[in-house]
């Protein structure tokens, strides 16, 4: 058998939007990107979306409208994919690495709370919802993430790459502020080739993020003070970028947002199905859940080898790879990276828990399509190397 890390198959109306658009004459952004953000508004629940080219497009749009400069200290989690970290860049902000959970793989309150009481000033967290799995937002004590960032006047953008649909205490990722990002990368829980989405309930932010997505162009500004709108005319105010997404790829994005509570419905019982069988397994530790496994989009199923002397991450990655499975790391840590090690002098010993789970992390296929003798299949080869 073969089977790759990931496959995709359209869901339900893929091609006919897709063709809808090849047919309407007009490919770019137009009514398939705008339905695509009425859809996200109304099942979040919040007042603003914007659609654009990639995660990493919203990321940036929304540090620039948070006002992020120079001056600015960014705290972000070294285990993340390296688009989280270059938008600081892209800013000339400084980036604050910090270790993750060993558990959850996410920043928690306590690592925040340790960050401030070293004294460092943190501007905005950029918060990755890491596999899928929400970070602990609120809790009881009120001293959640949320909670704290308040406390410490710190705004927070959400890096919900992984975590759509996913929520925290019934409240879905994308309905906390102040403004999230999401992905529909090819590989993405739903995906249109390249895309995302980026939301916010913040007037002032979604405004700036709208003029700067295409160009710096204010259309807006001009039909406000011009009587006569000359449909040709407008002005630009800023140097902005190209960020917006086209309808070829919001027609594919529409079809899968249709069907993402069932594709994730899908990934729960695949996840279910490795969890009850991997138990038995002692030199694995599996991902896990804040309680909830509905709560969780289940982007990533990424079990953790316990260090032992008898078998290697390598030798597991090998021996799947020879049984003909696809899988994939996430992520080797930006401490890691020899860009952000150089620049900013990171050392291994600052990230132990990240390091930890990079020595014996690897991804298995949990994609909706994934038949079940295909999920079979991977359950008894990965029994068969670790027993
Ligand atoms: C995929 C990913 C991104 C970037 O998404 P794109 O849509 O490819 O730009 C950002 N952050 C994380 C954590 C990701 O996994």
């Amino acid at each position: 058998m073969k089977i790759p890390y990931f496959r995709f198959k359209p869901a339900g109306n893929e091609l006919k939007y897709f063709k809808e658009v090849l047919e309407s004459g007009w490919l770019t952004s137009s009514s398939k990107a705008i339905k695509l953000e009425e859809s996200f508004k109304e099942k979040l629940g919040v007042a603003y979306a914007l659609s654009v080219n990639s995660c990493t497009s919203a990321l940036h749009l929304a540090l620039e409208a948070l006002e992020v400069n120079k001056d600015s200290n960014i705290l972000l989690p070294t285990w993340t994919f390296a688009a989280t970290a270059e938008v600081v860049e892209y800013l000339n902000a400084n980036p604050i690495f910090c270790d993750v959970d060993i558990e959850s793989c996410n920043i928690t309150p306590k690592i925040l709370q340790d960050v401030l009481d070293k004294g460092i000033k943190i501007d905005v967290l950029l918060l990755v919802h890491f596999g899928g799995r929400s970070a602990i937002l609120h809790n009881e004590q009120k001293e959640g993430l949320i909670d704290l960032c308040i406390k410490n006047n710190i705004k927070i953008v959400h890096d919900a790459a992984h975590a759509f649909p996913a929520s925290f205490k019934g409240r879905m990722v994308g309905s906390f502020s102040d403004i999230t990002c999401f992905s529909f990368y090819a590989n993405k829980t739903i995906t249109s080739g390249e895309g995302g989405m980026v939301v916010t309930d913040d007037e002032e932010f979604f405004k700036r993020m709208k003029l700067m997505r295409l160009h710096g162009i204010d259309r807006d500004a001009w039909d406000r003070f011009t009587s006569v709108s000359n449909k040709n005319e407008y002005d630009i105010v800023d140097a902005g970028f190209k960020y917006n997404m086209p309808d070829i790829n919001a027609a594919i994005a529409l079809a899968q947002f249709e069907k993402a509570d069932e594709l994730k419905e899908k990934r729960i019982s695949i996840a279910q199905r490795y969890l009850s069988e991997f138990r038995s397994i002692e030199s694995l530790t599996m991902p896990s859940c804040n309680g909830d496994i509905s709560e969780h989009s289940w982007h990533l199923f990424n079990p953790v080898l316990k260090r032992n002397k008898f078998i290697s991450r390598e030798d597991i990655l090998n021996k799947l790879q020879e049984k003909g499975i696809g899988t994939s790391l996430h992520y080797k840590p930006l401490h890691r990276m020899t860009f952000y090690r150089e620049k900013y002098n990171l050392s291994k010993n600052d990230f132990p828990n990240s390091e930890e789970i990079w020595a014996g992390c690897f991804s298995l296929p949990i994609f909706p399509d994934l038949q079940e003798e295909e999920q079979s299949y991977i359950i008894d080869a990965v029994k068969e190397i670790l027993s």
